[in-house]
């Protein structure tokens, strides 16, 4: 079987900055091809590991001949155990699959654990998920988890090899290195930066043991947020993501979906632009400086956002790793 390290060995173990990435599954209907087109212009960087994105399932409303209205769910994006499985061997790739607590019981959440388990897939991202679409707030699954916190307090008791089933004896302990997800510029929902830093160190405490951060542009807001976890005793690694402006279309929509300013020095430049072609190659630019910033200043790795496109990302790792 494939032996994978925990992030936090692969940081341990390097005294440079790692390159790492994240993917979206394909779309329902769409074959494994389709995120071999975003990952094999990037294994020649040698990735310390490849992130992939758990989307819960959507509604669709469809109008009955009888006047009613009928609800269908959808599962627009198919889950991550099978993608995991299939990057982590075409490519010997070391996998870190999402998961959420939206739209998952805890026993749907340790099925899920133990498939990985199996797999030999050694870490996980622990996330909420987002409010499903069309809906305002995040609703947890009935019998599932509210918080992230949660999530990895399950993963932490599975690590210790105590299942859900209580009478369960001499059960095999699980190994996963657990990652957390962490905001530079705050939570949308959190009430203010002590409050957030106050549930992100909950979920240090509970078992994960180092942090992927929402995108930025302005490598200040990163700087400072280290700063300040370390003042609220988060001491574990917090590893940067980045994600290049690629079109006129994300000045709004970046803002809206991930609560994250764009800085006036970034917007100055983007007014020159004509067109979105323009736009991706400034956002190149703009990337290539931050992580060269970021990389001077010694950053455990630098966690790239694909979304599903990724010559910009090569194009950045040519020039930084
Ligand atoms: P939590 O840690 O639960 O925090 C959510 C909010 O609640 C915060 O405001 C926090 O301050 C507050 N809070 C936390 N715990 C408590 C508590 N016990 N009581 C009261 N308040 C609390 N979304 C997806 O759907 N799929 C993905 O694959 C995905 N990947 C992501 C990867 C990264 C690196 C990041 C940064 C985000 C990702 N997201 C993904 C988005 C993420 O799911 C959303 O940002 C979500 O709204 C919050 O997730 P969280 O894990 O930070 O939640």
């Amino acid at each position: 079987m494939l032996n994978f390290p925990k992030v936090t060995e692969k940081i341990a173990a390097s005294d440079k900055t790692l390159f790492s990435f994240e993917l979206l599954p394909p779309l329902k209907g769409q074959n494994i091809e389709n995120i071999q087109k975003t990952i094999d212009p990037l294994m020649e960087f040698d990735p310390a590991f490849v992130n992939v994105t758990y989307h819960q399932e959507e509604f669709v409303y469809r109008n009955l001949p009888n006047g009613l209205i009928e609800r269908r769910t959808i599962r627009k994006r198919p889950g991550t155990v099978g993608i995991a499985a299939a990057i982590m061997f075409r490519y010997g790739a070391n996998v870190v699959p999402h998961i959420i607590c939206g739209g998952f019981t805890r026993e749907e959440t340790e099925n899920a654990l133990i498939d990985l388990h199996f797999l030999g897939v050694k870490n996980l991202l622990a996330i909420r998920g987002d409010a499903q679409a069309g809906m305002k707030y995040f609703q947890p699954e009935k019998g599932g988890h509210a918080h992230a916190v949660d999530l990895v307090k399950q993963i932490t008791n599975l690590n210790r090899g105590k299942y859900l089933e209580e009478d369960l004896l001499n059960a095999t302990p699980t190994d996963f290195c657990i990652g957390v997800a962490g905001y530079p510029e705050k939570h949308i929902e959190a009430p203010n930066m002590d409050s957030d830093l106050y549930h992100l160190r909950k979920k240090i405490e509970a078992g994960a043991s180092y942090v992927i951060t929402q995108m930025f542009f302005d490598n200040a807001k990163y700087f400072s947020f280290v700063e300040r976890c370390r003042a609220a005793g988060i001491e574990v690694p917090i590893i940067p993501g980045l994600k290049p402006l690629a079109s006129l279309n994300q000045l709004s929509t970046l803002p809206q979906t991930f609560n994250i300013d764009l800085p006036e020095a970034l917007m100055k430049e983007v007014r020159k632009c004509t067109d979105n072609q323009q736009v991706r190659k400034l956002g190149v630019e703009w990337a290539i400086a931050q992580s060269k910033e970021l990389k001077a200043a010694g950053v455990p790795a630098i966690h790239y956002y694909t979304m599903g496109r990724s010559d910009n990302i090569a194009a950045i790792a040519r020039e930084v790793f």
